[in-house]
């Protein structure tokens, strides 16, 4: 028997009509790259979106085109990529922060038919674009007046381009399961490898995103995206903001202490999501100015892991609440949250910090478990920990292409290649990437754990774990740290920092210090590097 409901397709784009019809005149502001703060609404991003869609159809573009957007949080952004989404095209986010050949290796894998690009990055374009024959179109976020020369002869500014749109175009109706937008890892091992959303699991993603025990945003909220459109989806917020007509403040290209303050205390920001390298210079500018976060009630850090301090002092030096999340792009990307069940909900200093350690639980929508390297699961006891599984309909099933075809099971699961333990309570906690963990002497030394710990010392920035080959251990860990300017702290003092708080074997073989340690585009360690780097190091107890 088959139930008698409508058949109501999951589209992007209907998320935009309902926030211009329920929630029309709240407010989307932005940080221009021009400079100045534009305030625009749910109902005229809307009004533009259409505009931008009819001017992609008359210009020739159709479903499946991939139409590539390289820039910061916007509304025009924003609207872009509903317009894109309205003639059943598909965004696909670049991260200007890869080199300029991996962006060009992406556009050309992915085939993109056209470019929406901030001033910023337009010299970065430049250099790009002819290297991609399928590009016919270049959009220039910007207005006449402040469109630059270029060497590029197809480019046009935005607000030019939809002049000659009157807006009066209807959406394509399309199938939910279509493409809507393409995300490429950053392929620290190999290729990038290509991550295709749909319109369903984009709707279904917004959804879960917004409930009460994942991120929990209503209308009532001010909601500041400042993790980027351009990596992993922006968490979703680009469609769970509107979905619940909250007020979204886009920072665009500035990300520093006191460009972020000033928008969360001047829009008066309720929740914001970002990698934990943006809060520590939040942090540090607070610190450094003595201001205040009055308004700000919760801030969700994920990306990777969020240091125990960095918790400690958002909640007790600022009253708001950190909401740990764990997440990738093949997931689009939300897989867990740390929010409280009643289980830990009472809990309160060093107790509920160690709960917030951990990555959190799974939301409906995603499956999660944990396994050997055979495929067994591994009991739910906070402990052992192994390979981190997932499935659900925001997950992906495969990559573009067919790329990684071994990171997907016959049975729908896809190996993370994270490195995980699951409690009781159903809390999963991070121990490492698989191809990061320490092997000494056939167990697994968690990095992360040995992070986490180097920078609750008050003399560190930053510290990373590696493993360095042993004769008798196969691998032993070496801890390389940056010390906070002006500090001195020396190897035994960090070691005896450690020392009862991990198992002694745990205990790094030796601590070197450095002037920085090397990031990824979306800000992590570059473990790969830091490897290169120190190959030929021999340990003290080798
Ligand atoms: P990229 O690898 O391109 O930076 P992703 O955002 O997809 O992009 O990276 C996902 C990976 O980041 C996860 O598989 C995990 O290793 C790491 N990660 C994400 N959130 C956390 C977290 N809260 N703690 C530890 N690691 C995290």
């Amino acid at each position: 028997m088959i139930g008698l409901m409508q058949d109501w397709p999951l589209l992007c784009h209907k998320i935009l009509d309902y926030a211009a019809i329920q929630h029309g005149g709240r407010e989307i502001v932005s940080r221009s790259v021009e400079g100045p703060i534009v305030r625009t609404t749910y109902a005229q991003a809307r009004a533009r979106a259409l505009k931008v869609a009819q001017r992609l159809e008359r210009a020739g573009f159709s479903e499946g085109d991939r139409i590539a957007t390289m820039a910061w949080n916007t509304a025009n952004h924003l609207e872009a990529w509903y317009g894109i989404n309205g003639i059943g095209a598909v965004y696909h986010t670049l991260n200007p922060r890869l080199f300029p050949e991996q962006i060009a290796w992406i556009m050309n894998h992915a085939e993109d038919k056209a470019l929406f690009v901030d001033l910023t990055f337009l010299p970065l374009a430049e250099k790009i674009v002819p290297q991609v024959p399928t590009i016919r179109q270049v959009v220039v976020f910007t207005d006449a007046a402040h469109m630059p020369q270029t060497s590029l002869a197809n480019a046009i500014a935005y607000e030019e381009w939809l002049k000659e749109a009157d807006g009066d175009f209807a959406w394509k109706t399309l199938d939910e399961n279509a493409a809507c937008g393409m995300c490429y890892t950053s392929g620290t091992t190999g290729d990038p490898k290509g991550v295709v959303y749909s319109h369903r699991s984009n709707v279904l993603h917004a959804l879960i995103a917004s409930t009460p025990n994942a991120m929990g945003i209503s209308a009532r909220d001010v909601v500041m995206p400042v993790v980027p459109m351009f990596h992993a989806n922006a968490w979703g917020l680009a469609q769970s903001a509107p979905m619940v007509g909250s007020k979204l403040v886009m920072p665009g290209g500035r990300m520093d202490g006191e460009a972020i303050w000033e928008l969360l205390d001047g829009e008066k920001v309720s929740f914001t999501a970002a990698v934990p390298t943006v809060w520590l210079m939040l942090l540090q500018y607070l610190e450094q100015t003595g201001k205040a976060l009055p308004h700000l009630k919760r801030v969700v850090i994920g990306g990777s892991a969020c240091p125990r301090a960095m918790t400690e002092k958002f909640e007790k030096n600022y009253d708001v609440e950190v909401v740990h999340a764990w997440g990738m792009t093949e997931m689009s990307p939300l897989g867990s949250l740390c929010t409280m069940k009643p289980d830990y909900a009472g809990l309160t200093g060093e107790a509920r910090l160690d709960i917030a350690q951990k990555q959190g639980f799974a939301p409906f929508g995603v499956e999660m478990k944990v396994t050997d390297d055979d495929d067994v699961e591994h009991p739910w006891d906070g402990r052992t920990f192994g390979r981190l599984k997932v499935r659900g309909p925001a997950v992906a099933r495969a990559y573009y292409g067919g790329a990684g075809a071994d990171q997907f099971d016959e049975d729908g699961w896809f190996d993370t290649g994270d490195v995980a333990h699951i409690d009781p309570h159903g809390y999963m906690q991070i121990t490492d990437r698989a191809k990061d963990v320490i092997k000494s002497g056939g167990e697994w030394i968690s990095t992360i754990d040995l992070e986490n710990l180097a920078v609750g010392h008050p003399d560190v920035a930053e510290a990373a774990a590696i493993g360095i080959a042993h004769p008798k251990w196969d691998e032993r860990p070496l801890l390389v740290v940056v010390r906070k300017e002006g500090r001195q702290t020396t190897k035994e003092e960090l070691l005896e920092f450690f020392a009862g708080k991990i198992a002694k074997w745990w205990m790094p073989d030796d601590v070197v210090f450095v002037d920085q340690i090397p990031h990824t585009a979306t800000g992590k360690i570059q473990k790969t590097t830091l490897r290169d780097q120190f190959r030929d190091y021999r340990l003290p107890t080798a």
